[in-house]
C-alpha cells in the first residue's frame, strides 16, 4: 500500500501519512515518463492526487493499475497520463491548472485560495504581497494541502513565488 507524502512536510517525527483506502496492487510495467502530447517529461504524481482532481466522468475511466505523471507544460492540453496510454485533459479536471491556464481567477494557491487577481489586489492596495509569507506559515503549521487540491500533487510555494513576480513585473508595465 502506497502512503501519501506529505509535499510541503515540516521536519517532525510524528508526520501524517495517509493511506489509500481503496488501493490496488499495482505491477512495476514499462514507464513512459514523457508526455504523449507534448513530449515534456512529466513530474511523478499521486494516484490519489489525480483521483482527487478528476470530475465524475473522468473518474470512471481511470486506470487505477497505470502510474501517473503531471504534465506541466503551458500550451499542452493534457494534464496527466499514465504509464500505458491513459490521459486527462484540461476538461477532464474539476479546476483551472495554474500551468496551463493564466488566467486572473485560476489558482495559483489551492488550499489557501490564493489566485492572481487576489495577488494584484492586494498590491495595488498595500504595494506588498502577503501571499508567500502567508502559506509558508501555513505550511510550517502543518496545514498544507497541496498533495491533494493541488493539480500538480506538489508544494505550491514555488508557483505562489512566480506569479507574485509575474504580477509585480505586470503593475510596474502599467505604471
Ligand atoms: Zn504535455
Amino acid at each position: 500500500m502506497e502512503a501519501i507524502k506529505d509535499c510541503c512536510s515540516v521536519e517532525s517525527s510524528t508526520q501524517e501519512t495517509a493511506e489509500d483506502c481503496c488501493a490496488v496492487k499495482k505491477e512495476k510495467a514499462t514507464t513512459v515518463t514523457e508526455c504523449p502530447m507534448c513530449g515534456e517529461k512529466g513530474k511523478d504524481i499521486n494516484l490519489l492526487t489525480v483521483k482527487s482532481m478528476l470530475l465524475p466522468i473522468a473518474l470512471e475511466t481511470l486506470d487505477a493499475h497505470q502510474t501517473y505523471r503531471f504534465c506541466a507544460s503551458d500550451n499542452c492540453n493534457v494534464v496527466n497520463f499514465g504509464d500505458q496510454g491513459g490521459r486527462f485533459t484540461k476538461d477532464d479536471v474539476r479546476l483551472p491548472v495554474f500551468q496551463k491556464d493564466h488566467g486572473q481567477d485560476t489558482n495559483v494557491c489551492y488550499y489557501f485560495d490564493w489566485t492572481r487577481s487576489k495577488i494584484m489586489e492586494e498590491i495595488r492596495t498595500t504595494g506588498k504581497s502577503t501571499a508567500v509569507s502567508s502559506i509558508s506559515s501555513h505550511i510550517k503549521a502543518g496545514r498544507c494541502g497541496c498533495d491533494l487540491n493541488n493539480p500538480q500533487g506538489s508544494c505550491c510555494l514555488g508557483n505562489v513565488t512566480a506569479a507574485v513576480k509575474e504580477v509585480k513585473q505586470a503593475i510596474q508595465s502599467l505604471a
